[in-house]
């Protein structure tokens, strides 16, 4: 039997894909509808329009990770792309006509249905699973069972010890949810990684955390407001109308994404509060429907109120490492979506990339799980070995809530050393904890990375320095 952990648009395409070619599947998921995909809005990039190619996205790919994109995986996931996505349309999917420009992208090449891909795309494939009698079950894993650096089974929270798994593929998403401020649904604090780890596999580029500028919460519901808002004319201002973005960039709102959550960040530390103006928007009903009833469910009417919006930590470009195979350094088990790094991303992730990265590692699956393991190389960086604390006996009481708001303040938008020093003291490689787990090392990589790049910032050091130009990994020492 394959296993495998998680039901976001990674998870779900390799069980389908696996079933299809005559694999035995089961989903185990915390939550089914939990995750980033059933939320995920704009679209998916893939190099399909005549007057672009897998070249010119693999180069737009690797100009935004800054110096730390795995080249051959940006060549095979940019290059795979097509086949990806041939594969989710034979499947019986069906995209919208005509393609979206991205901010980072240079030709038009998001493919998107509705307002919200993620979602569309997320009910599918759940659908197709079933349809398949694929089971998906809700039940949370807390532990992975290796021995010999291969893997034996796992453990679930309502299930106990799971002993006939071949094979287990990670699919359980990011820890973007590690923040007070966030995009993503609760279900994102980083377990896999938590998880892999703890079982002697390697995590890599912790420290890069995309954070998106634009996250309106209404009533407890957050909800991202697309770039595509201010594309179309939305303005950020305060609570004065002050259209502050232009004090730090001369686009204004069109800036890239990176400098608007350190501006709009900036202004909240001085007291202020962001707003987004949605007031000179046309149609704004017909152009934007799933912004409109969100708004609606909150009783705000775009054309009369501001929207209170803050930066939020959207997305990981770390994770447990793996090669394009998804095989990670344990045999047998392998890691697919943003709870790996793969090297798609490097220091920060182009627009639209992750969805592609989970699906074509997701449906390509079938191919590989029969090779002879590969397993990842660490030729490219630093290892730092670091001793997991057995605090089963006495788990650490800090609640969740104080931790997502310890990480946002401290290993947010802007870093510092005296910040991340004073949370790799208070957090510790805890055995029992994923949450403590994942903020100590996020924050370790941040404050061994002195320098600033891609969506690191560091205030003490905001130069880029060409010496970085290398990984940060993670392995549990084993004495
Ligand atoms: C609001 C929003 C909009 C976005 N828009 C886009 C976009 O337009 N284009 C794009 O490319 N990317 C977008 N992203 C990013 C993208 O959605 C994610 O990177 C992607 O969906 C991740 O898919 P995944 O399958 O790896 O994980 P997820 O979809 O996050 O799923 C993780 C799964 O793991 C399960 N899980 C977690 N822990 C455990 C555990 N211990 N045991 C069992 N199960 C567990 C969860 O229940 C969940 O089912 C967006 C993200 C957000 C938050």
């Amino acid at each position: 039997m394959i296993y495998i952990i998680g039901s976001g648009i990674a998870g779900l395409s390799a069980a389908v894909a696996l079933k299809i070619a005559g694999y035995k599947v089961t989903v185990i998921t915390k939550k089914i509808d939990g995750g980033s995909t059933p939320i995920a809005k704009g679209g998916i990039a893939v190099a399909i329009s005549s007057d672009d190619s897998p070249e010119i996205h693999a180069e737009d790919t690797i100009r935004v990770g800054d110096g730390l994109c795995d080249v051959k995986t940006v060549r095979y996931v940019t290059q795979e792309g097509r086949h990806a996505i041939e594969t989710l349309e034979s499947w019986g999917f069906e995209f919208e006509k005509g393609l979206r420009l991205e901010g980072g992208h240079s030709k038009r090449r998001v493919m998107f249905k509705t307002d919200e891909t993620g979602g569309e795309i997320f009910r599918f494939l759940l659908n197709k699973a079933k349809y398949l009698g694929i089971p998906v079950i809700e039940d949370k894993v807390t532990d992975l069972i290796v021995k010999d650096n291969t893997i034996r089974g796992f453990v679930t929270a309502g299930r106990g010890i799971i002993n006939d798994a071949e094979k287990v593929v990670l699919a359980t998403g990011g820890y973007a949810y590690l923040f007070e401020y966030t995009s993503t649904q609760p279900t994102n604090i980083g377990e896999g990684m938590a998880l892999a780890f703890k079982a002697g596999a390697i995590l890599s580029d912790m420290e890069f955390i995309q954070f998106h500028p634009t996250v309106a919460k209404l009533d407890g519901e957050t909800f991202l407001m697309t770039e595509t808002l201010r594309g179309e004319g939305a303005k950020v201002v305060n609570e004065n109308g002050e259209r502050f973005l232009f004090n730090y960039h001369p686009k204004g709102e069109l800036a890239p994404r990176d400098i608007l959550s350190r501006a709009i960040y900036m202004e909240m530390l001085k007291g202020h509060n962001a707003f987004m103006d949605l007031r000179d928007i046309d149609n704004f009903d017909q152009k934007f429907p799933v912004v409109s009833a969100y708004l609606k469910r909150h009783n705000k009417d775009p054309k009369k109120d501001l929207i209170p919006i803050s930066p939020a930590a959207h997305f990981v470009d770390g994770g447990v490492r793996v090669n394009i195979r998804g095989e990670t350094s344990i045999n047998n088990l392998y890691a697919i979506g943003e709870v790996s790094d793969s090297g798609l991303h490097g220091a920060n992730r182009l627009a639209s990339n992750s969805l592609l990265e989970g699906l074509v590692f997701g449906v390509n699956l079938p191919y590989y799980v029969e090779l002879e393991w590969e397993g990842i190389s660490t030729n490219d960086g630093i290892i730092n070995s670091i001793r997991v604390i057995d605090d089963s006996s006495s788990p650490s009481s800090l609640p969740l809530e104080q931790i997502r708001k310890l990480n946002w303040e401290n290993l947010g938008i802007i870093r510092n050393h005296e910040r991340l020093n004073k949370l790799t003291s208070i957090y510790y490689p805890s055995r029992s904890r994923p949450d403590i787990l994942v903020s100590y090392l996020a924050a370790l990589a941040a404050d061994i990375r002195t320098e600033s790049r891609g969506n690191h910032y560091r205030e003490d050091f905001p130069n880029k320095d060409p010496k970085w130009e290398k990984r940060i990994y993670f392995r549990v020492f084993n004495s």
